[in-house]
């Protein structure tokens, strides 16, 4: 405490605060830091950058450095002095913005204070409600179904997607979406995009890479720009939905796009820099997405708003991007991209359906046999496709060491930054009982799929619809042009 500046009540922290906790356990008078700090050179940060460091609450763990180095092997973190003097800042006194950092937020969800934590927006969003001029539209991720209510009591059954549109509609919100829409929409344009590429001849010598993880796209650009090419061209969920928003949504209801503010709901801090990217914006060269509230962020508007979450009814989802299949849910968890592409690639190489199940086994929960990655093989009308499923940025720069050793070879590879995948974001809920969430988190969304009565991202009836109204179909000139990017080495193209 004599290091941890404990000005509780404005901390993003507090109730949530292992130090507090100990602080209660032990009945320590809490002003310490006032009578012992020893006041050291503020450190200097960006402002407007997504992960905000306060080292006047840093109690000097070393949790940030070890999850960094270990897990993430991007050491962003550094001790920095000696002795008494000793600190936690970046690795070479480097400014955050000229550092490797991904993004991926697992400092934040693994520092016990309030010392690291993300950039909030909450009040851009409480802005925008309050504007009868603007039109505000909301997306959710698939993955804060597994985690938004836990803050309110809820367990994931009943803090279901539909009681948090409830919660957004109660607090304002003119329209609210699930982002598995957009997601079955990525498997569209991802599918067909593997299947074109694989015939001719593109994955030959490397595979291709999902992209639809900010994270991941932040750590290949900087960790292994060689193989930046083999990632695939799709807009992740997010962005997909930013730019149809914007476009084709606009269009259907006869509103201008310059008055839709869209706001996304997501496990994640790195998609907070994804939507502000130069390829992110729309033709008048505005944010297709112009605000993301991670789960950690949506729990405090909504309090700041006082919405009785635990009272609130389910609310639908909004008419012409309502459905959503339980292949975009399991987006959410790490090997639900795979899945759900392959269950869409069979169909269009054997032109019926597989049994939904058929691909479950590529669920990266596994992924300790030779390898900490999972790998598959699989047969489709005689070609055989082999594919990998990694989770963590440290297993993600084992698989590709590994290919560019031509030590494994595959045709898909899907890579999610945080462990678990995003319902290990580092957007997530924060619990302080030393609990790994990610997994069960993530088994939870393979329950929903299976109760889910369409499996299928190429049998949802609304991403049909637009494609036969506007788009035409994957792949399309217009598809390209909205739903594609063309990856360069810049975090911020
Ligand atoms: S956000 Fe991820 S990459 Fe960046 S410092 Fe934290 S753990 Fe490391
Ligand atoms: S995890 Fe938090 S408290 Fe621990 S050293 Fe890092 S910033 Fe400081
Ligand atoms: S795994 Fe999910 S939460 Fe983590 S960085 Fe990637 S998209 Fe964000």
């Amino acid at each position: 405490m004599s290091k941890h500046n404990g000005n509780c009540t404005t901390c993003v922290r507090s109730g949530n605060c292992q130090l507090q906790n100990l602080c209660i356990d032990f009945s320590l008078d809490t002003d310490l830091y006032e009578r012992y700090h020893d006041p050291e050179k503020k450190l200097e940060w960006k402002e407007g950058y997504p992960l905000i460091r306060d080292n006047d609450k840093c109690i000097k763990c070393m949790r940030c450095i070890q999850i960094c180095d270990k897990v993430q092997t991007m050491h962003i973190w550094d001790t920095i002095g000696t002795g008494k003097h000793t600190r936690v800042g970046t690795f070479d006194g480097r400014s955050i913005h000229h550092t490797d950092c991904t993004l991926c937020g697992q400092c934040i969800t693994h520092c016990p204070v309030g010392a690291l934590r993300a950039r909030d927006d909450t009040d851009r969003v409480i802005d925008a409600i309050s504007d009868p001029d603007i039109i505000t539209v909301f997306q959710i991720a698939p993955a804060i179904r597994t985690a938004w209510g836990k803050p309110f009591g809820l367990d994931e059954k009943t803090a279901t997607v539909n009681r948090l549109a409830g919660c957004l509609k109660q607090m304002g919100a003119d329209y609210v979406f699930d982002t598995s829409f957009t997601a079955d929409l990525t498997i569209m344009e991802e599918a067909n995009e593997f299947l074109v590429r694989l015939q001719k001849g593109d994955l030959e010598k490397y595979p291709m890479f999902t992209s639809c993880c900010p994270g991941w796209i932040r750590f290949i650009k900087k960790q292994f720009p060689t193989l930046v090419p083999q990632l695939s061209s799709a807009k992740s969920p997010q962005q997909m939905f930013g730019a149809v928003m914007k476009t084709y949504f606009a269009e259907k209801i006869g509103v201008d796009p310059e008055k839709i503010f869209t706001v996304s709901i997501m496990p994640c801090v790195a998609k907070k820099a994804e939507c502000d990217m130069n390829s992110m914006k729309g033709a008048t060269g505005k944010n297709d997405v112009d605000v993301v509230l991670t789960t950690r962020e949506v729990t405090r508007i909504l309090k700041k708003e006082h919405i009785p979450a635990d009272r609130v009814k389910d609310a639908p989802f909004d008419k012409l991007m309502a459905e959503y299949s339980g292949a975009g849910v399991i987006f959410g968890t790490t090997g639900g991209v795979m899945e759900a592409a392959l269950r869409t690639a069979y169909f269009k190489v054997m032109g019926e359906n597989p049994p939904a199940d058929l691909f479950k086994e590529v669920n990266g929960f596994e992924g300790h046999g030779k390898y900490p990655w999972t790998e598959k093989e699989f047969e489709l009308k005689g070609t055989k496709l082999k594919i990998a499923v990694v989770n963590s940025l440290g297993h993600a720069r084992a698989v590709c060491d590994a290919i560019l050793r031509e030590e494994v070879k595959y045709d898909f590879v899907e890579v999610m930054a945080c462990p678990g995948g995003c319902s290990g974001g580092g957007g997530q809920p924060i619990n302080t009982e030393d609990e790994e969430r990610a997994f069960t988190r993530g088994l939870y969304l393979h329950e929903l799929d299976k109760e889910m009565p369409l499996r299928f991202s190429h049998e949802n009836k609304d991403v049909q619809k637009l494609y036969e109204d506007y788009l035409k179909e994957p792949l399309s000139e217009k598809s390209e042009e909205l739903l594609h990017v063309k990856h360069t080495l810049e975090f911020t193209d």
